[in-house]
């Protein structure tokens, strides 16, 4: 029997995981594709991104998390549902291969959306991948050392305005570690000072950390206030250009930086599969993560629209879903393989927590109050680092922490992206990278 996992994220890497437990190494043959050798621990992303963590000690590679199952480092071209085959392409050498399947698990995760507004895929930087993560941090400094140099008082001041869109997770957090990083970098800089910084956060919505306690979204906003932050809620992104980005009310903010974190959407990989998708173009699965209408075809995590036991109601697209979801969608292929029934899916979530940088933090405990300050931010960090995988990773990612009460940020503008990295997040991002 062939298993094949397509994505080796939180989900597919945690589904094969499981799978090396639950079934013998005679009853089924594992493999699992990714495009990178290695997983990425996301919740730490935003501090890679303002250089408060080494990029390499929040990701793992996917051979070390591995004991049994095969590992192919390839990108996902194709997929033939009826001729139970998948084609990829090698991550290196481009050379193509097809994988024959009997059960075949979508894991392939999510990319940065859009929304088809103006300007955001050419002018915005998302932070969902490490280059993403590394080209933001670059970005800002180069964005000082412009402002150093230039005598343009309003150039300048466009070059010091960082802007972040969308005021869920991502945005919050990635707020509150661009607050610390320029705290700690600014004074490198002779020609102004840390006030000249400004940071503009844009929420469409009426309140921070849309979808969670309301109280957690008053806390991030009081809090990022209170350091600094130009908060607009209400008011949507209609364009974005290299000057400036523009809003619904009519206002025009000049930047040269702008984080874009307003949304996710499955990958494009999955879309134009003959398969049911949700609106937002998630591959639509029975409670038990099986694709209707097609034996032995599986999905989970964020390319999934999993739905939960209440009508109406779906699963989250979070780290700690899909962790939860790979050992679970293991149990039901094993049983299927042997013979057996599966069960639905049932998880209700522990809590959700966000570090707002500056050691603050807000959480939320399921059943429990809305904890705020240095706890929810001691908490935060003793979780994730509890569920960084890999002892090593736990000892760097720790000591990091521990160097950055004693020293400043790096203001070193490495740039270790490569071009595969450039020319997949174009397509991602629905430009052509052969056009560029
Ligand atoms: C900045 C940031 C912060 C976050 N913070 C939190 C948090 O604090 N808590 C939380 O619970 N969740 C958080 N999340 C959400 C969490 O990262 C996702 O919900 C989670 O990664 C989903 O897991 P997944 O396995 O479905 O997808 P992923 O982890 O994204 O894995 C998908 C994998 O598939 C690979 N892949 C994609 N396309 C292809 C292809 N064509 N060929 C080969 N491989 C491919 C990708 O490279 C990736 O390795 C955060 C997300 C971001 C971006």
């Amino acid at each position: 029997m062939r298993i094949l996992i397509l994505g080796a994220g939180f989900a597919g890497v945690a589904t094969a995981r499981a799978l090396e437990r639950c079934l013998r190494a005679d009853e089924a043959e594992i493999t699992i594709v990714g495009r990178d050798n290695f997983s990425l621990f996301t919740p730490m992303l935003p501090e890679v991104s303002a250089g408060g963590l080494e990029t390499r000690h929040i990701v793992t590679p996917v051979r070390a998390e591995l004991r049994r199952a095969r590992f192919v480092l390839a990108d996902v071209a194709a997929i033939d549902l009826d001729a139970r085959t998948v084609e990829v392409q090698h991550s290196i050498t481009g050379a193509k291969q097809t994988l024959a399947y009997d059960q075949l698990v979508f894991a392939l995760g999510s990319v940065t959306s859009t929304f088809g507004i103006p300007g955001v895929a050419e002018h915005a930087l998302p932070l969902k991948t490490l280059e993403d993560a590394e080209r933001l941090r670059n970005r800002a400094i180069a964005s000082l050392e412009l402002a150093d140099v230039t005598t343009d008082p309003a150039e300048r001041a466009r070059l010091l305005t960082f802007v972040i869109v969308g005021g869920g997770y991502t945005g919050a957090e990635g707020t509150g570690e661009w607050i610390d990083l320029f705290h700690s970098i600014t004074p490198y800089y002779r020609s102004f000072s840390p006030r000249d910084v400004r940071i503009v956060l844009i929420e469409a919505g009426p309140l921070l950390l849309a979808g969670l306690p309301p109280a957690m979204g008053r806390y991030t906003m009081k809090n990022l206030a209170a350091r600094g932050v130009e908060i607009h809620l209400g008011d949507a992104v209609t364009s974005l250009d290299e000057r400036a980005i523009h809003l619904a009310s009519g206002t025009a903010i000049p930047t040269a930086t702008v984080l874009w974190s307003a949304g996710v959407r499955p990958t494009p990989v999955v879309r134009n599969l003959p398969l049911q998708h949700a609106r937002n173009g998630g591959i639509v699965v029975n409670r038990d993560f099986s694709v209707p209408d097609r034996p032995g075809v599986w999905a989970l995590g964020d390319c999934a629209w999993i739905p939960m036991k209440a009508a109406g109601e779906w699963y989250p697209m979070t780290a700690q879903h899909a962790i939860r979801e790979g050992p679970a969608l293991a149990r039901k292929i094993a049983a299927v393989l042997r013979g057996g029934a599966t069960k639905p899916f049932d998880f209700t979530a522990l809590g959700t927590m966000a570090s707002l940088g500056g050691r603050r933090g807000v959480a939320s405990l399921a059943g429990g109050p809305v904890i705020t300050g240095f706890p929810a931010w001691f908490l935060w960090r003793t979780y994730y680092l509890s569920r960084l995988p890999g002892l090593d990773r736990k000892v760097r990612v720790a000591l990091d922490w521990a160097l950055g009460l004693l020293f400043r940020r790096d203001i070193a503008e490495l740039r270790v992206y490569t071009q595969r990295a450039q020319e997949r997040a174009a397509r991602d991002a629905g430009l052509d990278p052969e056009a560029n």
